[in-house]
């Protein structure tokens, strides 16, 4: 346990460089001189305190000096502090945002859906703006540095009075035994002040959780027409505000009892304070303490107690850090599962690519159900494959899983004869031209979103908006293609509906020029009309290639090639329209006639 903890801290401290060394650096000369200036000032005034009790005429000396010290002193300070302050926002915080924001985008998709993953990052969020994590470590390095500096400079103005020979040996006795019992006072108050703390802090990253996305909801425009309508203004307002005050009602109830723990601290100080003047003036009487000593060593020793105890209970609150460390260093230690494939995609012959599902079983990641049940079948190159079957039946799995999002529990599925996880990621997915039912735009221009990251080519960006029906739309935008999407960033952005929106999704995948096209679904908020219009030039786009539509309009499936019925997860029946429509009691002759039953009535 000792050695786990010890483990952590250091990796912690390493850590800490790592986000930025010239930061941490400044971090700990500014602690370590700091103190030095308050030190300074308490010798210098004892000083000048007996000098003028002697009457001597240096004394000017030491005023004009120290005055002079001081304000070279302070300038040198907050010239470093301000160059540390600008390092800490612009460097140290940024990387420590990117370190985790890196983990994430190399997660495997699967692993980074799942829930404990999500979990963990919520948990990792709510530590970080409860101030632990690294920003902890941070705060306990500079304390460290600095009490260790406080306890060198107190040692070194106390020296004149612990070993002075003629301080009498019974009142070094009373200050050395008193300070102990201080100190040893202080660190058990400060421990269990220090455990109520970290309890309170770990309720309040429930609160916080629940807090931000309830703030987040009430100022979120997109899902403003959803509030308004459902009329949950009041209800999400209200639990805003509840998060917030059950919150405060845990730091209130938390103050109140550390506050008893305080005021223990405060009155051992002050009988201490009370002792410690007592001797020291003693001692002053006897002629072993000068004047401006009394002041000078009270300081100090009230300086010693106060650091010692606070760097002991430091530790302490180290190792209660520790438990978000160990979840902070568990995500970032988690596999990324990284895609091991190295083969290259070489199209065997100029007609597409073929498809198997060899077999294929599979549950989601945490779930016990078997999503998709021992499911086979081949999509010759270049052939058009619709899935079709009822809500939940296991369509857009068979896509995911094609998609490598998820590996299959058994059973294989293959590219040209080859299993799809062999392949390197970066070339397969470069093959494929994919719109997911809930696909998602970003709030880029229009030809970035197409170009996903790639030189653009503007002229084709503009043709593939046109191919997809956005053509009319585009023509009214003064910056075409470079028209920003949504307001997150750009007051000129666009907001589009949900139907241009596919229009875009879908000018994305053909801009890939891919060689096997996935549709799930993505012109379901189109008119038939314009449907129609993309299908038919979407044909001629993809002739040649292989391509999986899913469509719960069964009239878009007609001129598919082969139509695969799902059921419950397994393939219930294979065959074109015209095969499955004439199949009495077939689920697609089913599905066929209800829909057909609308329009003919
Ligand atoms: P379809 O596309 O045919 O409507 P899906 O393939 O989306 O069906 O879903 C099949 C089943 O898998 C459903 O029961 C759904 O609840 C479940 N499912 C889908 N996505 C997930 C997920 N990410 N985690 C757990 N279960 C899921």
């Amino acid at each position: 346990m000792k050695n786990k903890n010890i483990n952590l801290i250091l990796r912690g401290i390493k850590t800490l460089f790592q986000m930025d060394k010239v930061y941490v650096l400044q971090n700990i000369f500014i602690s370590f001189i700091s103190p030095i200036g308050s030190y300074i000032n308490i010798y210098v005034s004892a000083l000048i305190i007996d000098k003028l009790i002697a009457k001597d005429t240096d004394v000017w000396y030491a005023v004009v000096g120290i005055l002079l010290f001081n304000a070279l002193f302070s300038v040198f300070i907050s010239f470093i502090s301000r160059k540390k302050d600008l390092r800490f926002s612009t460097y140290f915080q940024a990387n420590e945002r990117m370190l985790r924001a890196e983990k994430s985008m190399r997660m495997r998709y699967d692993l980074l859906e799942s829930n404990s993953v999500h979990m963990l990052c919520e948990h990792i969020n709510g530590a970080n703006q409860n101030g632990f994590n690294l920003n902890y470590f941070n705060i306990f390095l500079s304390r460290l540095v600095s009490s260790i500096s406080n306890i060198v400079y107190s040692i070194v103005l106390m020296s004149g009075l612990l070993f002075s020979g003629e301080f009498p040996i019974v009142l070094k006795l009373i200050v050395i035994f008193g300070a102990s019992a201080v100190i040893v006072l202080k660190y058990f108050v400060s421990e269990k002040a220090q455990k109520l703390g970290f309890e309170m802090n770990n309720k309040l990253i429930k609160h916080n959780i629940l807090y931000n996305y309830y703030s987040e909801l009430c100022e979120d425009y997109q899902s403003g027409k959803d509030t308004r309508l459902f009329h949950l203004e009041s209800y999400i307002f209200d639990t805003y505000k509840k998060a917030m005050a059950d919150g405060n009602n845990v730091i209130v109830d938390t103050k109140k009892k550390t506050l008893g723990y305080n005021q223990i601290a405060d009155i051992s100080m002050n009988v201490l304070t009370a002792v410690l003047y007592v001797c020291v003036i003693t001692g002053c009487v006897l002629g072993s303490v000068t004047v401006g000593g009394i002041t000078k060593y009270i300081s100090a020793v009230t300086t010693f107690i106060g650091t010692v105890g606070a760097l002991l209970s430091q530790y302490k609150s180290l190792v209660y850090n520790n438990k978000y460390m160990e979840k902070y260093f568990e995500y970032l230690d988690l596999e990324n599962g990284e895609d091991e494939g190295e083969l290259e995609i070489t199209k065997t012959d100029n007609l597409g690519y073929s498809v198997s599902f060899e077999n294929v079983s599979f549950r989601y990641p945490g779930t016990d159900n078997l999503v998709l049940k021992d499911v086979s079948f081949t999509i010759e190159p270049g052939k058009k494959a619709a899935l079709v079957g009822l809500n939940g039946s296991g369509k857009t799995t068979i896509v995911k899983l094609l998609c490598r999002l998820y590996k299959p529990d058994s059973g294989k599925i293959l590219l040209n004869g080859k299993d799809i996880w062999d392949y390197d990621l970066a070339d397969y997915v470069k093959h494929m031209g994919v719109v997911f039912q809930d696909f998602k735009l970003f709030a880029f221009t229009l030809s970035e979103n197409l170009s996903a990251g790639e030189p653009i080519d503007h002229a084709f960006a503009r043709e593939c908006l046109e191919i997809c029906g956005f053509g009319e739309r585009l023509n009214t935008l003064p910056d075409g293609v470079d028209t920003y999407l949504y307001r997150n960033y750009d007051d000129n952005g666009i907001e589009i509906s949900g139907g241009e929106a596919q229009k875009v999704a879908l000018a994305r995948a053909v801009y890939r020029k891919p060689e096997c096209v996935i549709l799930d679904e993505p012109t379901a908020a189109l008119d038939p009309i314009a449907e129609y219009d993309i299908y038919s030039k979407f044909k001629e786009i993809i002739d040649g290639n292989t391509a999986v539509y899913i469509s719960h309009r069964l009239s878009s499936c007609r001129f598919c090639d082969v139509i695969f019925v799902i059921s419950d997860g397994k393939i219930a029946e294979i065959g074109s329209h015209d095969e499955l429509v004439s199949r009495d009691g077939g689920i697609y002759s089913e599905m066929w006639n209800s829909q057909a039953q609308f329009y003919v009535n």
